[in-house]
């Protein structure tokens, strides 16, 4: 079978969130989207994840905030503690522990209600691609081959970036991730004997979890999503993850008596976002442009708000009858004024962070306890004066961590100013990526 240009507007490959949200806004406004995934249909939303997202995110993406069904666990706090499992410091905000399939059936069901056509168990392989041009991808069902044509693709894909990465090199988009800017995550439901507090919980244990964390969240009743990321590499594997999952059982005081109901693994990206998402008639968002928050593989809010960005300018492309790299350069330039300059500086933080020895992580984690709670996770922002020279004193005590916070901020400062510069046109990104390159 093979469908024609006209079938469609807009070619979304992957219904994880970011392709159900963007499927959902563009087939609103009136226009013919093909949402292409390879699960089946009642298998749509199934994710391994820690399960939890800020409120603020469904409100920033127009995104319906998930309803009763959804909702595992309203949260108001995510506590950090250290190896000793003291108390740090929190980030204060509302927020859910959502059950993830139900909520990702009806992203699906939202976008199938306003229109989009879902194509089930297809497996999305390359992009169509004709002159350096992506006219739509190819996909496979069995020994089926079909290929979708649309002005404009979206690659929503997740990490394995399917449409994007078969993309030549000459076309600048298909970057693939290093192992050490992947997460790999392992993952348990687990019964406790009591109920856990309305907080989501991140251990900082260089011991069990080096350059990474450990987390617990609770859903519904006594059950907890809890589990362990950490940087992948080649030493690491599911009997790696394990057996340091389980040292970590061994001492959390909440996970003692608990009993395990599913465990899974699964990769997040921890690095910063694709700095040009867009080629010819393509976007890539979500997961598959690394739209995550690089200190914690937060993923959810990147997703849906990549999607509602793109979406966006998809439309406006549509409108215009324009779908060059150029025409859609205003999906990269709105990113990274929204998200993209501070996941860009968060992932110089998780270097330095992950640099650190395990003396030197405890110390620096315990110097931002400084202040007990923060409304963000702009740790140095939120601080006044005062407790900025309390922060420096207190890393003073160690030479070498003080020198590169040092440079670290200075880093930070200089990228951060950079990426206000972001080019509003692709003709001058070359000469913006070099002089951001030097500065990395
Ligand atoms: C262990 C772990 C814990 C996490 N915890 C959290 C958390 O607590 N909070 C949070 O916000 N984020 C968390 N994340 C990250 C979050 O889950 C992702 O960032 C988010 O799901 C990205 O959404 P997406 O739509 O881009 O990709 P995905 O959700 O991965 O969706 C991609 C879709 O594309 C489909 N697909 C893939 N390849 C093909 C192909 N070739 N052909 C057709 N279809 C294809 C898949 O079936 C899937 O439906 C976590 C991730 C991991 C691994």
């Amino acid at each position: 079978m093979t469908l024609s240009s006209q079938n469609f507007d807009v070619i979304i490959a992957g219904a994880g969130i970011a392709g159900c949200s963007a499927a959902n806004i563009i087939a609103k406004n009136g226009y013919r989207v093909a949402l292409i995934d390879a699960l089946p249909e009642s298998k749509i939303g199934m994710k391994v994840c820690g399960d939890g997202v800020a409120l603020h995110d469904f409100y920033e993406s127009n995104i319906h905030p998930p309803t009763k069904k959804e909702i595992e666990r309203e949260v108001d706090e995510i506590k950090f503690f250290t190896n000793s499992q003291t108390h740090i410091f929190s980030i204060m905000g509302k927020g859910l522990t959502v059950n993830r399939y139900h909520f990702g059936q009806r992203l699906l069901k939202d976008a199938q209600d306003q229109g989009a056509q879902l194509f089930s168990k297809r497996l999305v392989t390359s992009a169509l691609l004709s002159n350096g041009k992506v006219l739509g991808i190819n996909t496979k069902q069995k020994e089926n081959k079909t290929f979708f044509k649309a002005p404009i693709t979206f690659d929503a894909t997740g990490i394995v970036a399917s449409v994007r990465t078969s993309l030549p090199s000459t076309l600048y988009i298909n970057e693939s991730v290093n192992a050490f800017d992947t997460g790999i995550g392992y993952r348990e439901y687990r019964q406790l004997d009591k109920s856990f507090g309305n907080f989501c919980a991140i251990y900082y244990n260089w011991d069990v979890s080096h350059g990474g964390y450990c987390w617990i969240i609770p859903k519904r009743d006594n059950l907890v999503n809890t589990g362990i990321l950490i940087p992948s590499s080649r030493n690491v594997d599911a009997n790696f993850l394990k057996n340091r999952f389980s040292s970590f059982l061994k001492i959390n005081t909440h996970l003692k008596k608990s009993k395990c109901l599913k465990s899974e693994i699964g990769l997040v990206p921890l690095r910063h976002p694709l700095l040009n998402a867009v080629s010819d008639g393509l976007i890539s968002i979500g997961d598959s442009a690394f739209h995550t928050n690089p200190l914690n593989g937060y993923g959810i809010g990147p997703a849906m708000l990549s999607a509602k960005i793109a979406a966006e300018t998809a439309m406006f492309c549509l409108e215009k009858n324009k779908f060059s790299r150029d025409d859609l350069w205003k999906f990269n330039y709105d990113y990274m004024l929204k998200c993209g300059k501070r996941y860009t500086t968060n992932k110089i933080m998780k270097d330095f962070i992950q640099t650190l020895n395990r003396v030197e992580a405890e110390h620096f984690f315990k110097s931002l306890g400084i202040k007990k709670y923060y409304k963000s996770g702009n740790f140095i922002k939120e601080l006044s004066n005062p407790d900025k020279i309390k922060l420096l004193y207190s890393l003073s005590k160690r030479r070498s961590l003080f020198n590169n916070f040092l440079k670290l901020i200075i880093k930070i400062k200089s990228v951060s100013s950079h990426c206000d510069k972001y080019p509003k046109s692709s003709l001058k990104y070359n000469i913006w990526l070099n002089e951001l390159t030097n500065k990395f």
